[in-house]
């Protein structure tokens, strides 16, 4: 099959929505951003062996591609618009590219978003690029700088399953529901998108948790010049999480990586309102520290003492990979 069978045969499905003048199959695709908005954009690779397991099922690589990289635009509060997507590939598989690109299109239904062009190349190894634009009004864009001294620190969803996910994977052992869900919050990241929007206005700062919570937090740390204090006893942990790696979940919460959950910082008045929008979506959303004045991270014990050791360089999967 030649390249130009190959992207209309598996490619074309996904290729249509709002502001694709050109899509698929000219030089370049001719997009129009909606007046009063601003263009944000970021791409997130993914290498077979570095950051996913060979023999992966390829529809679990399309569902995390595009989780990982559309959970950018969510942490940016940005509305999902165009995909392009860079494949390279060791051999043109049917088996591998109808599993893929079925997957692929029908997560860009469900997140709204169009696959407007991209490159396919011939490689060693499995490299798949994933590069996405969104809308946000513009001057809003929610960033990493911003956060304020007596701000609270908030958390969507739940923290660690998806490095208790990996964990299944590498060591496998009996099956169970357990096992399916935390390994499916591995690899389908659920971007919180419609949270990040309609929580914006109440926000000072955030971003998406990919290295954990102590690193990423950190960032927000540095960019906005301020410190933070973070409670072990308030950490989002979910049933599965603490039925099968009891020992392992609180350090997992903190710094096991790729949660795509959103970290947020919000003025103290806006907490209620923040907590009630989560609540109406559906989406859990917990209050986990707050910033401070005092540079530095501090986690504090539920009788509110630091812990030692558990800096935000405190990374097991960096360890691992
Ligand atoms: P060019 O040689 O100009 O780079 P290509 O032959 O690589 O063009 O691609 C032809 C068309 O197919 C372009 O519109 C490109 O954006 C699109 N395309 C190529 N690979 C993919 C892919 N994996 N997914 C979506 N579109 C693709
Ligand atoms: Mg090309």
């Amino acid at each position: 099959m030649g390249e130009f069978e190959l992207i209309r045969q598996y490619f074309r499905r996904a290729a249509s929505g709002p502001g694709v003048r050109e899509g698929i199959g000219d030089d370049c695709a001719v997009l129009q951003v909606p007046p009063g908005q601003e263009l944000v954009v970021s791409i997130d690779t993914l290498v077979e062996g570095t950051h996913f397991l060979p023999q992966t099922p390829p529809h679990c690589l399309a569902e995390r591609l595009l989780g990982a990289a559309v959970s950018d635009l969510a942490a940016a509060a940005a509305t999902p618009a165009w995909l392009t997507l860079a494949l390279t590939l060791p051999q043109a598989d049917p088996d591998w590219l109808e599993p893929f690109a079925a997957r692929l299109a029908e997560r860009c239904h469900q997140l709204g978003i169009a696959l407007v062009g991209g490159d396919t190349t011939r490689g060693p190894n499995l490299v798949l690029s994933a590069q996405v634009h969104g809308w946000v009004d513009a001057g809003q864009a929610l960033l990493r700088r911003g956060a304020q001294p007596g701000d609270r620190i908030l958390v969507s969803g739940t923290l660690g399953d998806s490095r208790a996910g990996l964990e299944t994977l590498l060591y496998p052992d009996t099956p169970s529901d357990t096992t399916d869900w935390l390994q499916q919050r591995f690899y389908c990241p659920e971007p919180r998108v419609a949270l990040a929007r309609a929580l914006r206005p109440h926000l000072h700062a955030g971003l998406d948790i990919s290295d954990g919570l102590l690193a990423d937090l950190g960032h927000v740390l540095q960019v906005s010049h301020v410190g933070a204090e973070v409670e072990l006893g308030c950490l989002p942990l979910s049933d599965a999480l603490c039925q099968r790696f009891p020992e392992q979940a609180q350090n997992w919460a903190l710094s096991g990586g790729e949660d795509f959950e959103l970290c947020l910082v919000a003025p103290e008045q806006s907490v209620e309102r923040c907590l009630q929008i989560a609540a109406e979506q559906g989406v859990r959303l917990t209050s986990v520290g707050r910033i401070t004045a005092a540079q530095g991270l501090r986690v504090l014990d539920a009788q509110g003492r630091p812990q030692t050791g558990m800096s935000a360089g405190y990374d097991h999967f960096k360890e691992m990979s």
